[in-house]
């Protein structure tokens, strides 16, 4: 293979092989095996009767083949036992491979040209009657999740579900291989580590041999990283557990899975083309897709400014724009009081968007709301002029305005929100997606887009007080320490997003490597000296000594392979996740410990406690 070459896709498609239970797995026998007698081994997917004749379709992980069990050929105790079988029960038979009568081909099966008449069969275990069903027939609606998360194992034997982890594992060694190939080490590091700030409180772990003190789980591997560039690797990855304890929504995990990346003596361009030669491996290794690269790249400024987030979704057209010139100062209340207290009047056109209901657009402004404006207003554009709430803003000189500069044509819709940008993107942004969608706007494919020059700063929603965008160790733009502690809202950063369709994929950061810069970064998110000295000695002593420019990014890989399976629950790609309460349905944790266990960490429980399971 060249260097930098495209990465074989069959490198990483093995399959299982033979055992001392079967000579080929289900899935892999076709016509080539017909006259042949041979042992295959698995679960009882379904079994069914038809004149005489017993057909039970075997599963493993390659696939099902349908077994015959008939009376001319199959010996009558085997067919007896063969009576007696469940749904899961396992097996491994002896029999001959035969190609199907034609009329009993099965086309949509990998398999379906061909069965197995049984000759012998040994069942290796039995199942109990199921809770839930594995063989859920096509169509019918699933158990519930959380019946599925108890019964987690069985679950995870639906055919459908175990695809999701051999993409994940492709998409992985995908990773791992072109990583490689561009010169990465993979390193571990600690799982019992201190505090890393990512912005989420961590999991800590009592120390046993010194009470009173803590490990912290590694919100990410940020600082060994970094480190490792000191230390002269340059290159260094690691498919890396991340665990951060999070009130969780729907699309959190409390542990998730990161490729987790960190490169010396780079600038940007050269983090995003280590990231889509990686990512341009793991599409065309996984899915034999192309993707195209290089992505575009967008600043968080534009990203705000136009769409209302810094997570873009550019398979929608429509961009956000401000209304303020045209519609301001022609006495329309809400909008000339927005603009004397320093907001706009910012929205979008909706090409079409005047088929919509009167209902559902009365219904955008309580979406507005719920997303933090006060409320949001529409037009329609018609032949004869503008009907709607937010009409009544357009007088003789601005209607002209708006189609000449603003494209609004008849059977147009034009949504819009006045008050400053932070109340005005969020609801913005909500309504620009959900009328996408809804008004078939959401073009088909993928929209990636780097979102870069993100502010190092942003303000804490409760206290006001500055708050890292990104982490604490991302390089400002352009500042000395003096004036990043005199005005450090106005400071740029040099931290990136990668965004697929909406979604941030990944992030990173050309690192903050001048000693000074750091120190004055954490003291602007409210540390004094001594404590970073405490805190983050041991990195700015390592930067005294010789430390390379370096930067990274980590991406979700949960979210990736959720992605390229196109399920929108990342329990569907983890092969044991947690609820949204945090909590292993299957195993039962987090669970009560007795009191010696806690003792001996010199732990004493102050409020309620689950009994001891053990
Ligand atoms: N450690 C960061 C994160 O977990 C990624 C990075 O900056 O490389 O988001």
């Amino acid at each position: 293979m060249e260097p930098g070459g495209a990465i074989d896709r069959d490198t990483f498609r093995g399959e299982p092989g033979p055992t001392h239970y079967r000579d080929v797995a289900c899935g892999l026998i076709d016509a080539s095996w017909s006259g042949k007698t041979l042992r295959v081994a698995g679960w009882v997917h379904r079994r069914r009767d038809q004149g005489g004749v017993k057909f039970v379709l075997l599963r493993d992980r390659t696939g099902l083949v349908q077994l015959a069990f008939e009376p001319e050929r199959t010996p009558a105790e085997v067919i007896a036992a063969a009576a007696r079988l469940n749904p899961e029960d396992v097996l491994s038979i002896r029999g001959e491979v035969e190609a199907r009568p034609a009329g009993a081909v099965n086309p949509e099966m990998a398999t379906g040209e061909i069965e197995i008449r049984v000759r012998e069969m040994e069942v290796l275990a039995s199942s109990d009657p199921l809770p839930i069903l594995v063989a859920v027939p096509p169509g019918e609606e699933l158990p519930s999740e959380e019946l599925r998360l108890r019964h987690r194992v069985l679950d995870l034997r639906r055919p459908e579900l175990q695809q999701h982890f051999v993409v994940r594992h492709l998409a992985t060694n995908a990773a791992r291989a072109s990583l490689s190939r561009q010169g990465f080490l993979e390193v571990e590091t600690p799982f019992l580590t201190r505090r890393t700030p990512e912005g989420a409180r961590d999991y800590l772990v009592p120390s046993r041999i010194h009470h009173g003190e803590f490990y912290a789980l590694p919100q990410s591997p940020q600082l060994y990283k970094q480190l490792l560039m000191v230390a002269g690797f340059d290159r260094y990855f690691q498919i890396a557990r991340c665990l951060r304890d999070e009130d969780l929504r729907a699309d959190r995990q409390p542990e998730f899975t990161q490729i987790d990346v960190e490169m010396a003596f780079v600038a940007e361009d050269d983090v995003f083309a280590a990231c889509e030669r990686m990512l341009v491996d793991m599409f065309s290794s996984t899915l034999d897709r192309s993707i195209p690269v290089p992505f575009p790249r967008m600043t968080w400024a534009e990203a705000t400014e136009s769409y209302g987030t810094d997570k873009p979704d550019l398979r929608i057209d429509w961009r956000i724009e401000d209304f303020s010139n045209v519609l301001g100062g022609r006495g329309f209340g809400i909008i000339d009081g927005a603009i004397a207290a320093g907001g706009r009047a910012r929205g979008f056109v909706v090409p079409g968007g005047a088929s919509l209901s009167r209902s559902r657009l009365d219904a955008i402004n309580d979406t507005a709301r719920e997303a933090g404006a006060r409320g949001a207003l529409w037009m329609k554009c018609t032949e004869e002029g503008f009907t709607g709430p937010a009409a009544r803003s357009v007088d003789e000189e601005a209607g002209p305005i708006l189609r000449s500069d603003f494209g609004l044509a008849p059977g147009d819709l034009l949504v819009r929100v006045a008050g400053p940008d932070s109340e005005s993107s969020p609801s913005l942004d909500v309504l620009r997606r959900q009328l996408g969608s809804e008004l078939g706007a959401v073009r088909e494919g993928e929209e990636w887009v780097w979102v870069t020059d993100f502010p190092l700063f942003e303000a804490d929603p409760e206290t006001g007080a500055p708050a890292a965008s990104h982490h604490p160790f991302t390089m400002p733009v352009d500042v000395t320490p003096e004036e990043l502690l005199a005005d450090p809202f106005s400071v740029r950063s040099r931290a990136y997003d990668l965004v697929l369709n909406g979604t941030e994929l990944a992030s990173g950061s050309i690192r903050c490597h001048v000693p000074a810069l750091q120190r004055a970064i954490l003291e602007v998110l409210g540390m004094t000296p001594e404590q970073v000295d405490a805190r983050f000695g041991f990195l700015l002593e390592a930067f005294r000594y010789g430390v390379p420019p370096h930067g990274g990014f980590a991406l979700g890989l949960d979210r990736l392979v959720a992605l390229m399976v196109n399920v929108s629950s990342l329990r569907d790609v983890i092969a044991f996740p947690k609820t949204t309460a945090a909590r292993g349905l299957m195993e039962g944790a987090p669970s009560g410990v007795d009191d010696e266990l806690l003792a001996d960490l010199g732990i004493r429980l102050a409020g309620k406690r689950a009994a001891a399971d053990e």
